[in-house]
């Protein structure tokens, strides 16, 4: 097939590399909680092995038995016994630790960050599916946010080589507004556009420099209790709001500057707003949180199919995040689901938004910039090269 040998030689013109531009995603599946544990629901997602999934297993009709008790099928609709096989590049079970996740996932772009990459992890999934235990996690158990500092600055105190100044950003979009979460008190921030129109800055976010990895989980904490949080009725800890922390890394090294940003983004709730029983204001508020998932689904779906328009314009998420997500970028995304049936569409939403993300070819290129070079000089340069030129086109 010469269409097969065409992708294969393309592939590995672009090097060993290449395996770095496909965005990573992972699934990770929480323990059954009090509620779950009490109610008569089935197990709907077995971990096969460490990349493979079934999801709605095939069960024999006994298997409904609760404490022993035959129970009458509550929601043949969650029983469908579809027994669909799902591949992702690594799948955690219940018994999984934010500190495996952590290894198996977001270390291993830590040395990205270093040469000029962007970088982000995104937890997606419906409410209560564990997206904030996994990215910000418990004093007991940190998660993903802190464990990644705790490495960047381990990579900084071991490299001689490079100056490395870190700082740190917390903000949050609700109802399509932009909040700092690191200091409420602060006004609506608003999104700037150069007039190129292709660098999107947060106007008025705080950066805080981060020495110690320690102050950065009460940093965290403290913006998280920010968060606009509201009880809707499916759930009391319902999360409408997107939390974005950014790490902000400026490395100096042989006369070079880069840039570079790593975002990991909580999502708020993938859950429908039909579902959440939600009126008025709650109302908007689901609107608008659709606007913004929905936004970057489809952001998700053009990457995916490799269109040249992205509509990252859509939303407010997808336009903070437009530099990282696809493009120029190294992409992570930790979709979260519950085992159990009670929230069977849910899950199965997650594991196709995540199988849909698979799909997603970023193409990287580092943010460096030469020290040495002043923007007189760089003018220079052009009226040099212009004069050429002029030369070439005489002659
Ligand atoms: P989300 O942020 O997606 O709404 P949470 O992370 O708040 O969900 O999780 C809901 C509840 O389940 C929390 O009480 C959390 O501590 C617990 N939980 C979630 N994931 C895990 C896990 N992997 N292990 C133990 N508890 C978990
Ligand atoms: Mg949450």
């Amino acid at each position: 097939n010469p269409k097969m040998n065409l992708k294969r030689s393309f592939s590995s013109a672009l090097g060993p590399d290449s395996s770095h531009l496909q965005v990573k995603v992972f699934v990770r599946v929480r323990p059954f909680n009090d509620r779950e544990k009490t109610c008569a629901c089935r197990k709907v997602v077995n971990v096969v092995d460490k990349s493979s999934l079934i999801f709605d297993p095939e069960e024999e009709d006994e298997l409904f038995y609760f404490k022993g008790v035959p129970q009458k099928s509550r929601d043949i609709t969650r029983r469908l016994n579809k027994n669909l096989h799902f591949e992702f590049d690594q799948v955690f079970d219940q018994e999984s630790t934010n500190q495996e996740v952590f290894e198996a996932s977001t270390k291993n772009i830590i040395s990205s960050i270093f040469e000029g990459y962007n970088c982000s992890v995104f937890a997606y999934g419906a409410t209560g599916a564990g997206k904030t235990f996994t990215m910000l996690g418990t004093p007991e158990h940190p998660g993903i946010a802190y464990l990644t500092i705790v490495e960047l600055l381990k990579f900084i105190d071991q490299a001689a080589d490079m100056k490395v100044t870190l700082g740190a950003s917390y903000l949050e979009v609700y109802n399509e507004n932009v909040k700092d979460l690191l200091y409420p008190s602060s006004a609506v921030l608003h999104l700037r556009e150069d007039a190129t129109g292709g660098r999107i800055t947060v106007s008025g976010l705080k950066v805080k420099q981060i020495d110690h990895a320690d102050e950065l989980f009460a940093l965290l904490s403290a913006g998280n209790r920010n968060r606009s949080q509201h009880p809707t009725d499916s759930n009391a800890e319902s999360s409408r709001s997107h939390a974005v922390f950014q790490v902000h890394a400026r490395i100096v090294s042989n006369g070079q500057v880069k840039i570079s940003k790593l975002s990991m983004i909580d999502l708020a709730g993938s859950e429908r707003g039909a579902a959440t029983g939600c009126r008025g204001i709650r109302f908007k508020e689901g609107s608008n949180i659709n606007k913004s998932l929905l936004a970057l689904g489809n952001c998700i779906n053009a990457l995916a199919d490799g269109l040249k328009h992205v509509p990252y314009r859509d939303s407010k998420l997808t336009r903070i995040l437009k530099d990282s997500l696809g493009g120029n970028c190294r992409t992570i995304m930790i979709a979260n689901v519950s085992p159990s049936s009670s929230s069977f569409e849910d899950t199965y939403n997650t594991l196709k938004y995540a199988t849909r993300t698979k799909c997603i070819k970023a193409t990287i290129s580092k943010n460096v910039m030469n020290e040495s070079l002043s923007i007189p000089q760089y003018k220079k340069m052009v009226q040099e090269l212009n004069a050429k030129l002029t030369e070439i086109q005489g002659g």
